[in-house]
């Protein structure tokens, strides 16, 4: 069975396939970029009006089979940009009901955390079980940990996340959208670390301060090098720290990253680095999916499908025993069809909102 996911939370309006086997088939997206200045939803959502139909296309032909070979339907439906989500999911219930196939909607951030828990392996190539999920991203800093059928949110920032203060920063010292990986190419060439404040309350950090004063500083003539290389060090300890704090509280010992900010090396040396000092594993995905991306919304769709229907798992070799055609005539034929509900998209809902009944 072939599973589409359509990603449309903020900048990317990315299409995924996967099988129920959990294979991916295709990974494809259009990126909302800028040479300054930032994201306008408005014309964010143009953008991803604008290139939905070839990208579709796309992932068809990379999977090589036909949009009526589709059985199930995926779309981000939270949280996000408002405007943006929207496209997503009228082209998301458009095609569910073209091709008579159940809808489902899925949280953005468990999908992060389900794609790592697929597809994010240690040194050892071993996939993680129970990780602590470090969600660097641009609008979402979270610290993610599964207890008691819920994700739960460890920490969190206060105020922007980590890429949004990267990239607000980017665009103040003019070198566009997204500025993250700019950021990492300036940080390479300094090692001038400059105090910037340290603001870690508990599990919680925020960024708005150590802004104001990068921007205090950038007017006063300081290097855009040093600057970087303060913000990366500083920032992304902030985000070790509290990681390390989970691990600790939970009991848990493996560390996944996710989120387009776990793209960055420096933060990835840092994750390796607390993990070895205290006898955890950490664990990546490929860039491919730690940006924002079609695939994990596919995948997290087909999980949450099988947990409306009562169905859990432990592993993904169960899923290989189930009758998927058996479940969709299943579903079609109850009141968890897809509709107008099932499409609505809410751009504010927290990950430790959803409830989680697919895990045993
Ligand atoms: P996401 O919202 O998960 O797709 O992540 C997008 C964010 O990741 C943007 O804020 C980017 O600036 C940021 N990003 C992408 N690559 C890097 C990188 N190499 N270092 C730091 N941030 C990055
Ligand atoms: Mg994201």
């Amino acid at each position: 069975m072939y599973i589409l996911g359509i990603e449309s939370t903020a900048h990317t309006f990315g299409v995924g396939i996967i099988d129920s086997n959990g294979n991916i088939l295709a990974n494809k997206k259009a990126l909302f970029t800028t040479e300054s200045g930032g994201m306008t939803p408005r014309i964010v959502a143009d953008h991803h009006i604008e290139k939905f139909d070839s990208i579709i296309k796309d992932a068809l032909n990379e999977a090589k089979i036909k949009i009526n070979d589709i059985k199930l339907i995926s779309f981000s439906q939270s949280p996000g940009i408002g405007n943006c989500l929207k496209i997503g999911a009228i082209i998301a219930r458009s095609v569910s009901k073209l091709l008579n196939c159940p809808l489902i909607g899925i949280n953005h951030c468990i999908a992060h955390l389900e794609i790592g828990k697929l597809c994010g392996f240690d040194e050892n190539n071993n996939l993680s079980k129970d990780p602590i999920l470090l969600y660097a991203s641009g609008a979402n800093t979270q610290i993610i940990g599964f207890s008691g059928e819920k994700y739960r949110i460890f920490g969190e920032t206060l105020d922007i996340g980590i890429g949004n203060f990267i990239d607000t920063f980017a665009r103040y010292i003019n070198i566009g959208f997204p500025g993250g990986p700019k950021i990492e190419l300036l940080a390479k060439k300094s090692k001038k670390f400059i105090d910037l404040g340290y603001l870690v309350k508990g599990m919680d950090i925020n960024f708005s301060g150590i802004l104001t004063k990068l921007k205090n500083l950038y007017d006063l003539g300081h290097s855009k090098y040093d600057l970087a290389f303060s913000l990366q060090e500083t920032s992304f300890s902030m985000l070790i720290e509290v990681a390390e704090r989970a691990l600790a509280h939970t009991g848990k010992n493996e560390l996944l990253l996710g989120g387009g900010v776990a793209c960055n090396k420096r933060l990835k040396e840092m994750a390796i680095k607390m993990c070895n000092d205290r006898g955890a594993k950490c664990y990546f995905v490929d860039n491919s999916l730690n940006v924002d991306n079609g695939v994990m919304i596919a995948w997290a769709g087909l999980l949450k499908f099988l947990g409306e229907l009562n169905l859990k798992f432990n592993n993904i070799e169960e899923l290989k025993n189930i009758n998927f055609e058996i479940l969709i005539k299943k579903y079609n034929n109850s009141n968890m069809k897809s509709d107008y509900i099932w499409s609505k998209v809410n751009p504010y809902l927290r990950t430790d909102e959803v409830e989680i009944k697919y895990l045993k």
